[in-house]
């Protein structure tokens, strides 16, 4: 009998802001290091492995970033790092400044460290586009004691890119701190936290093809951070972080960092490419469809789509083998449209309409052709059965 292999599902994965498939590099690497033994802290030759493993982990990383292995705290993933890095920072005493289309680990963490205190939280609205507004964080720089300013680099569901040089300077001038969620932005775009001058930077390693459960906070040498852990225990990560290490999860992130570093400029000009191609085969098919942030910058890999008066949760529904999302949060059970597209100004319809799209490094071009195609029959369908629920 033919030895089984695994084959490929008929199903066109197009929802790698969610999760990335796991690169082959990083999947391999975290199943030989679960099948060996060791805590990184121990003493003995077991222990010495696994703190080898997590040193050429953090060193594959940093190489990633552009900044020194003793800048990057493990953490269980970038949820962790944005309120690490946030209640730190709010520990300095003075005001957290953020926009509105920020991810929930931010905007709620920042919500919820300012209860009760509302003057002492800035959340800047964004444009149409979804580029943030930030004159209210300069005047608040200009007036006030801001302890840090948190701007995402690029949006989770717009995949808008955020230019955060001229804020950088003007913090650091007023002393205030920056920290951006890179989340969505690391492994698609190159980074070099050289240019880049934040004094934090949070992510998560499932999105550039590591496993779940695993990402990192980078805190620059210098920056003048209080020492606030979430978790306090055995002293793990320079006590930024206490627990025993997720040596397997941490070697898949070093895996994947080290295959995104070496392919991350040739993949983002081929998944553009491709990203286009899906763009305007949807706008052929459906000429009304609207594209959220396409006027400005945005990331390769990510399109946000309007299908004007066709619910997301339908279209999702009539093309079963397209692994899409939309533009609704539901992980609390109960959907709310995207806080995202209404602050961009979009409807409440027009958010429940919305389908994203988002491609990565294992995207291939019959993918787009399906999804296209799929997509522009459930826009179809749920459009003709809408039309005739509204005849009878
Ligand atoms: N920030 C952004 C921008 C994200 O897209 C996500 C994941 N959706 C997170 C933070 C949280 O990442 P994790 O769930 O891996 O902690």
């Amino acid at each position: 009998m033919a030895k089984s292999r695994a084959v490929a599902t008929d199903v066109v994965y197009l929802d790698y802001n969610a999760t990335a498939p796991m690169r082959p590099e990083a999947l391999e690497v975290t199943l030989s290091t679960l099948k060996s033994v060791g805590n990184a802290s121990s003493m003995h030759h077991s222990g010495r492995g696994a703190a080898a493993r997590v040193d050429a982990a953090r060193r594959q990383l940093a190489d990633l970033l552009g900044c020194s292995p003793g800048e990057i705290i493990f953490t269980s993933g970038a949820t962790e790092a944005n309120n690490l890095a946030l209640r730190s920072a709010h520990a300095r005493g003075g005001i957290l400044a953020t926009t509105a289309v920020e991810h929930p680990a931010v905007l709620e963490t920042a919500r919820a460290l300012t209860t009760g205190k509302p003057d002492t939280l800035v959340i800047v609205p964004v444009d149409s586009n979804g580029i943030a507004e930030m004159e209210p964080i300069y005047e608040a720089l200009r007036a006030q004691d801001v302890a840090l300013i948190s701007v995402m680099l690029a949006n989770n569901e717009t995949g808008v890119l955020a230019d955060l040089a001229e804020l950088v300077e003007a913090a650091h001038e007023a002393g205030a701190l920056v920290h951006t969620d890179a989340t969505q932005y690391i492994g698609r775009l190159p980074m070099d936290l050289a240019d880049l001058e934040v004094d934090l930077l949070s992510l998560s390693a499932h999105k550039f093809g590591g496993p779940q459960g695993v990402g990192a906070l980078f805190l620059r040498r210098g920056a003048t951070l209080p020492h606030r852990p979430l978790m306090i225990g055995g002293g793990q990560e320079r006590g930024w972080r206490a627990g025993t290490l997720n040596v397997a999860g941490i070697a898949g992130l070093g895996a994947a960092a080290e295959a995104a570093r070496l392919n991350v400029r040739a993949e983002s000009v081929r998944i553009s490419g491709l990203r286009d191609r899906l763009e305007t085969g949807l706008h052929a098919h459906v000429p009304d469809c609207q594209i959220n942030g396409s006027s400005v910058p945005r990331l390769p890999g990510v399109t946000s789509v309007t299908f004007p008066g066709v619910p997301a949760d339908a279209v999702l529904a009539a093309m079963p083998h397209v692994a899409a999302s939309d533009g609704s949060a539901c992980s609390s059970g109960a959907p709310s449209p995207s806080h995202v597209l209404l602050a961009m100004g979009r409807t409440r319809d027009d958010a429940d309409a919305t389908v994203r799209f988002s491609l990565g490094y294992a995207t291939t071009e019959e993918d787009v052709e399906r999804a296209i195609k799929a997509a522009a029959d459930a826009v179809a369908q749920v459009r003709a059965l809408l039309a005739t629920t509204a005849e009878t």
